[in-house]
């Protein structure tokens, strides 16, 4: 037999379906709570009718394959409303076209694919190269791992927005591709996406939007009367958008959307082929066989809560951030990177206050409250969403005094050099 290194077997007899549940059901107690609120990201609560409306799409579709559209031609028609929706929401015009994908990473490679083939095509470029701020999300870093390109990255400005000119020096006949975000994940401010996408266009390259995180907060922002800078497809040199649905969408895991100008720069990401054994062979993204479940979710939950319920939990999750940007800047110590104006909240030491973030964020975590950690300067992260509505309050009563214990950088080296 095989040397499982620890890893047990499969069983060789099967379990009745009570006790497999159980022992899933229990595995999950060590998980994040995410359901009382505590949780600052990774899971986006739209509440209890949300839930049912996407429980009962995933039990309808747990088990259907979106391969094939001919055999479901159901997912066709909920792809292409869930895509025409989105694009509408984007202020897309009737050449708007695009896919469901399975995340925002999936809709980035796409995009990323997408503009390396119209640079072959249209301009003969076989060492692409793409142009990026350090805030664009790692995805595009492995898009351009897996496709071979050249990223030439840039320095945010001081307030963590991508530097426009020094991204400019570093177009060139090469560029395929040019990043913008709208908001960048790691301060939550969003970049000057018109002069970006003229950037792009200057060359002849594509522009991408990253707003996996703005896609479905910025457009109800803009209803509800907040400040939102241009960044959609109204922007002259926009080609492509990504935008998740299972962020800010409110549907669970597995749904976002690209969108692209054209239908022809659509055309550029998908792969068709007809030589091999197996007949003809169509797909639109990096998946193979797809499943139905979250793009039925999305279809569900984007129904049942129309534009009207996005406003209402857009408008919750901004009061929600707002709070705690405004608390984090009331305590001693702790101050907030950027001035991001929507759901990403980054939090760091004051410069001289030498507080230790991940020790704080240890302290914060033994009362519930999950942040992700990020760097340069050590700091934590919230995604805030609906999802922390009625908690904030007591989260910063819990920061301050967290705060006021926590141990200082000084302290951290002390602990390293014990370590070693
Ligand atoms: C989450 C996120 C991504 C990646 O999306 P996944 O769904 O995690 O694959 C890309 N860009 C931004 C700005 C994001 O917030």
């Amino acid at each position: 037999m095989r040397d499982t290194d620890g890893m047990a077997a499969l069983g060789q007899q099967g379990r009745p379906v009570d006790e497999v549940i159980a022992e899933l059901t229990d595995k999950r107690s060590g998980d994040v709570k995410w359901s009382d609120g505590k949780t600052f990201g990774m899971v986006y609560d739209g509440g209890p009718s949300v839930h049912e409306v996407a429980e009962q799409a995933a039990r309808l579709y747990l088990h259907e394959n979106a391969l094939n559209t001919q055999a479901f031609p159901s997912l066709r028609q909920i792809q292409s409303d869930v895509v025409g929706w989105t694009a509408d929401l984007l202020n897309g015009d009737e050449n708007t076209a695009g896919f469901l994908t399975s995340g925002g990473t999936e809709s980035i490679l796409c995009g990323v694919l997408a503009a390396r083939k119209r640079g072959l095509a249209e301009r003969n470029i076989t060492e692409p190269e793409m142009v990026l701020s350090e805030s664009a999300h790692a995805a595009f870093h492995k898009a351009a791992d897996n496709f071979g390109l050249t990223v030439h990255k840039a320095p945010v400005r001081e307030d963590y927005t991508a530097n426009v000119e020094a991204m400019a020096s570093m177009v060139n006949d090469n560029t395929v591709l040019v990043v913008g975000s709208a908001p960048q994940y790691p301060q939550g401010v969003q970049d000057d996406i018109p002069s970006i996408a003229a950037l792009a266009k200057s060359v002849g390259a594509n522009c991408h939007v990253d707003a996996c995180m703005g896609g479905f907060v910025l457009p109800f922002a803009e209803r509800i009367g907040r400040d939102v800078l241009p960044w959609d497809f109204r922007v002259d040199g926009v080609t492509t958008i990504s935008a998740d649905i299972h962020k800010l969408g409110y549907a669970p895991k597995g749904v976002s959307v690209i969108l692209h100008n054209t239908k022809e720069s659509r055309k550029y990401q998908t792969f068709v082929f007809d030589d091999w054994l197996g007949g003809f062979y169509a797909s639109p993204n990096m998946q193979g066989t797809r499943s139905g479940l979250p793009m039925a979710c999305a279809w569900a939950v984007m129904q049942h809560l129309g534009v009207d319920g996005y406003i209402d939990l857009t408008q919750q999750t901004l009061v929600n951030a707002d709070l705690m940007r405004a608390g984090i800047m009331a305590v001693d110590g702790v101050r907030v990177l950027g001035e991001g104006q929507f759901h990403l909240v980054a939090m760091a030491a004051e410069p001289d206050s030498g507080i230790d973030m991940f020790a704080l964020g240890d302290a914060l975590l033994e009362r519930g409250w999950y942040h992700d950690r990020q760097t340069p300067p050590d700091n934590l992260h919230s995604t805030v969403s609906n999802t922390n509505t009625g908690v904030i309050d007591q989260y910063l009563v819990d920061l301050s005094e967290c705060v006021a214990t926590a141990g200082t950088t000084d302290d951290r080296s002390t602990t390293y050099a014990t370590l070693e």
